[in-house]
C-alpha cells in the first residue's frame, strides 16, 4: 500500500510544504519511502528521496525554502519491486514530449505483460516497480500530446491505480476504473490538492471537494480542473473494503463513508452476529481493533475498557519486513493492564487475522495476566486469499484461514471462543452494494481477467 499526495497553485505560490504535510498525514500507508516532485514553469521535475518515515527521508525546512508551485509526494509500503531507493517514489522521467513523474498507489495486475512487451520493442526498465510501465507506454506514443499518451497508456492498465502525476506543468489525479484505491480532490484558498484520503487535507487545511471516480483523470492546471475518462467499460467497482476494515485512517472518508462509522458498525454487527453473552466486559486490540470494540460495547451493552496499553513510539508493526522483526516489534509494543483482567473474562475485537501471529500472542497475553476466559472476535471475515492489488498480504500457504478451518484456528490462537463476522454484514457495514465492492481477499471475488477494452497493446 502507498500513499499520494499532489498539490498545485496557478498563482504558483509554494507548495512543497503543503506536500509534506500530506504525506505525513499518509504515513500509515507506506513507511519504507517518501519522495517529492516539483516542477515550476521550466522543463526539468526535481526530486528529494528517501528511505523510511516523512520526517527522515524528506527535510521540511529545504523543502520550505524551495520555490515550486506544481508538486507531487508518494509514501511507500512495497508490494512489487523490493525496498531499494531506486524505487522509491515519484518516478520521473523526461520523454519526447517533456518532463513527466508519477506517484501509484495500487498494484498493477498485467504490468509484467506489459513489460516484457515494451522490453522486446527495445525499453531499459530503470526499476523493478510496476509503476515504471506508465511511463515508457507514454514514451512508445510520442506522437500524441502528452495528455493523450497517458489516456492512452492508463487504458491498457489492469488492476489498482490511483495516481498523482506531474505532467509538464500540470498536475494530474487519475483513479483506475474499478476503484480500487482511494484519491480524493481538495482546495484551499486557490491551491488545488490531490490526495489519497481526506485526512491529508485536513493537515493543510484544505476542504473537500469531492472523490476521484473511478476511471476518471482530473487534469488541474492554471485555467481550472478538467475532468477526462479513461475509455474502459467496467462492468462493476471494486473500491477495496480493506481500506475501511484496517488501512485508512478513521479520520478519513472514503466514498462519502467515514471509516470512523463504518469501523464501529463493523463492531455492532459483529456484537449481533457473534454474542459472548458471560463475557464481563470489550476490549480491542490497540489501534486496529479499537473503534470496532467500542461499536461492539455499544451494541451488547457490555462495557468498553482499554485492556492493553500501546507504546505509541512503536510504528505499525505489519510493515517490519521480517517474521523476526515482526515478532518482537509485537512484544515491545503492548502491555495488558493485569488489574483489570484478572478472573475476568473478556472479549477481545480485532480488525482481522492475517498469519495469526497477533491474535495469538494477544489471547496468550490475555491469559498471562489472569483473563478467565478470552473470546476473539475479528471485525471482517477471515482472510484466505491473496490481494493482488495493492495491499502486502502473504500467499496462502501463510494465510491462517486459508490453511486452518474454525475449531483449528481457535486453538491455534488459543482462544475459549473465535468469531468473524460475514463477508454480507461487512459490505452492510460500509454501506455500499456489493457489486461496488472489492472483497476478494474474504471470497476469492477476483477482477476476473479486467474488463473490456484496450488489452492490446
Ligand atoms: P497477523 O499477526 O499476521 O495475523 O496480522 C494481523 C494484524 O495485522 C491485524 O491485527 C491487523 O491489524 C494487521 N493487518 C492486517 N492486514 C494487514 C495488512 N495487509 N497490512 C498491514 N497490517 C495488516
Ligand atoms: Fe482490498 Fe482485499 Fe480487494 Fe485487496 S483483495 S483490494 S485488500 S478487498
Amino acid at each position: 500500500m502507498c500513499g499520494v499526495f499532489g498539490a498545485f497553485s496557478p498563482s504558483g505560490s509554494s507548495v512543497l510544504e503543503d506536500v509534506y504535510l500530506g504525506l505525513y498525514a499518509l504515513q500509515h500507508r507506506g513507511q519504507e519511502s517518501a519522495g517529492i516532485s516539483w516542477i515550476n514553469g521550466e522543463e526539468n521535475i526535481h526530486s528529494l528521496k528517501g528511505m523510511g518515515l516523512v520526517h527522515i527521508a524528506l527535510d521540511q525546512k529545504k523543502l520550505a525554502s524551495i520555490h515550486a508551485g506544481c508538486a507531487i509526494g508518494h509514501v511507500r509500503y512495497s508490494t512489487t519491486g523490493e525496498s531499494l531507493l531506486a524505487n522509491a517514489q515519484p518516478l520521473a522521467a523526461k520523454y519526447a514530449r517533456g518532463p513527466i513523474a508519477i506517484a501509484h498507489n495500487g498494484n498493477l495486475t498485467n504490468s509484467d505483460g506489459i513489460r516484457r512487451y515494451l522490453e522486446n520493442r527495445g525499453a531499459i526498465f530503470q526499476s523493478t516497480t510496476d509503476t515504471e510501465v506508465i511511463i515508457h507506454l507514454m514514451a512508445h506514443q510520442s506522437h500524441k500530446p502528452p495528455l493523450d499518451a497517458l489516456v492512452d497508456s492508463l487504458r491498457r492498465l489492469r488492476g489498482a491505480y490511483s495516481l498523482s502525476v506531474l505532467l509538464g506543468n500540470r498536475l494530474i489525479g487519475a483513479r483506475d476504473p474499478w476503484g480500487f484505491r482511494p484519491l480524493v480532490l481538495g482546495k484551499r484558498e486557490d491551491v488545488t490538492y490531490i490526495a489519497s484520503e481526506t485526512c491529508a487535507l485536513d493537515i493543510v487545511g484544505a476542504e473537500f471537494i469531492r472523490d476521484v471516480e473511478p476511471g476518471e483523470i482530473v487534469v488541474i492546471d492554471s485555467t481550472g480542473i478538467k475532468s477526462v475518462r479513461i475509455p474502459v467499460r467496467t462492468t462493476r467497482h471494486f473500491a477495496c473494503s480493506f481500506e475501511y476494515v484496517y488501512f485508512a485512517r478513521p479520520d478519513s472518508v472514503i466514498d462519502g463513508r467515514s471509516v470512523y462509522k463504518v469501523r464501529k458498525a463493523l463492531g455492532e454487527k459483529l456484537a449481533a452476529s457473534a454474542p459472548a453473552p458471560s463475557a464481563d466486559f470489550v476490549t480491542g486490540m490497540p489501534d486496529s481493533g479499537t473503534l470496532a470494540a467500542l461499536g461492539y460495547s455499544e451494541a451488547s451493552g457490555k462495557p468498553f475498557e482499554i485492556a492493553v496499553v500501546r507504546n505509541r513510539y512503536v510504528g505499525r508493526t505489519f510493515i517490519q519486513p521480517t517474521d523476526l522483526v515482526r515478532n518482537l516489534g509485537v512484544r515491545i509494543k503492548l502491555n495488558p493492564i493485569r488489574e483489570l483482567l484478572k478472573e475476568r473474562e473478556v472479549v477481545v475485537v480485532d480488525d482481522s487475522i492475517v498469519r495469526g501471529t497477533t491474535a495469538r500472542r494477544i489471547v496468550n497475553m490475555m491469559r498471562e495476566s489472569g483473563a478467565s476466559a478470552v473470546h476473539l472476535r475479528i471485525a471482517s471475515p477471515p482472510v484466505r486469499f491473496p490481494c493482488y492489488y495493492g495491499i502486502d498480504t502473504p500467499t496462502c500457504e501463510e494465510l491462517a484461514a486459508a490453511q486452518l478451518d474454525l475449531p483449528s484456528l481457535e486453538r491455534m490462537v488459543g482462544a475459549d471462543s473465535l468469531r468473524y463476522m460475514s463477508a454480507e454484514d461487512l459490505v452492510a457495514a460500509i454501506g455500499k452494494p456489493r457489486c461496488e465492492l472489492c472483497t476478494a481477499c474474504f471470497t476469492g471475488d477476483y477482477l476476473q481477467g479486467g474488463d473490456e477494452d484496450g488489452t492490446d497493446l
